[in-house]
């Protein structure tokens, strides 16, 4: 089953769809197909058509949603690394660190270095790491651990959606030319 990547009306790319979903558009003629799966087509009782790759939306739609805060987005985020030594292990063995640990939280919420108070189980607080620097650190601040992240840990905007959708799968050719950066593994 094929995918679409769905474009705004301006090609910037907006989201990816299942490919009933990007039928049910086209039929309301909502979208309009931009590349189509070589060789591919859709037949169903009520539909025979080339399969599509990239389509795009008649009319302009505001960006709404955020990622949301899954571990898979927040691997996504963090593009697959671990945030204390920078290895990419494979998103299988990643793990989820919470920079000051739960043990720290009072009433869901934890003191970043920073000063700023985050809920302890979020954006800002939480970190892909390997399992060996998870481990290394334990229940400690990474201060207290001797260890520096690479990057100030944030939540993610309403742009992200697409990029983290790209990160978590390899995108197909026909997408390629509509894509902001080459499709990160
Ligand atoms: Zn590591």
């Amino acid at each position: 089953m094929r995918d679409v990547l769905l474009l705004n009306a301006d090609f910037a790319p907006v989201g990816i769809v299942q490919w009933e979903r990007a039928v049910g558009l086209l039929l309301d003629r909502r979208v309009r197909v931009v590349e189509t799966y070589p060789g591919a087509e859709i037949h169903s009782p009520s539909v025979s058509l080339d399969w599509p790759a990239v389509v795009h939306l008649v009319r302009y739609a505001r960006h709404r949603t955020r990622p949301s805060f899954t571990r898979r987005n927040v691997f996504a985020r963090d593009a697959n690394r671990c945030q204390y030594c920078g290895d990419k292990p494979g998103i299988s063995v990643l793990t989820l660190d919470h920079v000051v640990p739960r043990a720290h939280a009072v009433n869901g919420t934890v003191r970043l270095a920073s000063g700023r108070v985050v809920p302890v189980h979020g954006w800002d607080n939480v970190v892909a790491s390997c399992r060996s620097c998870n481990f290394s650190k334990a229940a400690r601040t990474p201060s207290q651990a001797g260890m520096t992240l690479r990057t100030i840990p944030k939540a993610p905007g309403p742009q992200d959606v697409i990029r983290f959708a790209l990160r978590r799968m390899e995108a197909p050719d026909p997408w390629q030319p509509f894509l902001p950066e080459p499709a990160l593994s």
